[in-house]
């Protein structure tokens, strides 16, 4: 599979001059607790209208997944709990705010929980901005992908462009706000132009949601990865972190304590653009070769 080439910073290569280092999430969630303060600060900072508060029968999920008026969504899996790790350590979902309080919970239930906040990747390959006939979806100067509400005339082209899922029209009673029109999360745009720390990141009591400086996360998240290695939790793992993986490394990564399948998660997300350019070569050397097939016959006829 072609492979793309790395790019440190998005905004400087789509002509922003003088951007400021590349801004992003790392969401670690061996440290989640499931609060959903995140989802929370979210609706209210960016007056998202409520979306049902169902129970879906899986956990405490009343969410479901993200969407046009959930940018942030908390998972809860619940799985069988897993048989003790080397060196006799738990091998734990994550650090509970006293230490041994998950092992207890899971000796007590027989299952552990995995939580972790999924939002918008600002993926460095954006396949739906690259769709996006009006220019409403836009790259800013921190490197993240937002929607601009009022350029945005609804045609729904980048919903299926998303490898994830992410992004959705509105729906909802007329009169509400933004209906009809693709939302996701901004990254906070608007807090990050006044020099502030998202919403969601603000609100995380455990810092499970890391904002920052893309490059220092990854260190730090890679440092993270190797603690709990050594700790035993052998199946913590970086998702989104690979500046060369298909989607050009996430804007917004995560490190995961299993499969990213278990989360809802693709394992190998690709820019659904990426063959684009190789498709409208071969269309145009097709109607080439058709148009010259056609006026040697009409040639033909007349001599
Ligand atoms: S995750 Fe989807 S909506 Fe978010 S930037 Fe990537 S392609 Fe766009
Ligand atoms: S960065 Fe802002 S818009 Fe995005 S999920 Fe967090 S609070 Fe919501
Ligand atoms: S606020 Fe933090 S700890 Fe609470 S659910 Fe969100 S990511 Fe997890």
């Amino acid at each position: 599979m072609r492979r793309w080439s790395r790019a440190s910073n998005p905004a400087a290569d789509t002509g922003w001059i003088g951007a400021p280092s590349r801004k992003g999430f790392f969401t670690d969630s061996s440290v989640c607790i499931g609060c959903k303060a995140c989802e929370v600060a979210c609706k209210e900072w960016n007056r998202i209208p409520e979306d049902g508060l169902e129970m879906l029968g899986m956990s405490y999920d009343n969410t479901g997944a993200l969407g046009a008026s959930t940018w942030r969504h908390v998972a809860f899996i619940e799985q069988p709990r897993r048989p003790i790790a080397r060196d006799g350590l738990t091998p734990l979902p994550m650090v509970a705010a006293t230490s041994g309080q998950n092992a207890v919970a899971e000796a007590a239930t027989g299952i552990r929980w995995l939580m972790s906040s999924d939002v918008c990747k600002h993926c460095t390959h954006a396949a739906c901005l690259d769709v996006c006939p009006t220019g409403a979806l836009m790259r800013t100067e921190f490197g993240t992908v937002v929607v601009q509400d009022d350029i945005c005339n609804g045609c729904g082209y980048c919903i299926p462009a998303c490898p994830f899922g992410v992004i959705d029209r509105r729906q909802g009673p007329p009169g509400e706000r933004n209906i009809g029109i693709a939302q996701k999360c901004t990254l906070c745009y608007d807090r990050l132009v006044d020099g502030m720390t998202p919403a969601c990141a603000h609100a995380c009591p455990t810092q499970s949601i890391q904002f920052g400086d893309l490059d220092e996360l990854r260190v730090r998240a890679q440092r993270r990865v190797e603690d709990l290695h050594g700790a035993g939790v052998d199946d913590a793992r970086l998702y989104g972190a690979d500046p060369d993986d298909g989607i050009g490394g996430a804007g917004a990564f995560f490190l995961l304590l299993d499969e990213p399948e278990v989360y809802g998660l693709p394992p190998d997300p690709v820019v659904t653009t990426r063959d684009l350019p190789g498709m409208w070569r071969t269309a145009v050397l097709a109607g080439v070769t058709l148009m010259a097939g056609a006026a040697a016959a009409f040639v033909r006829s007349r001599s």
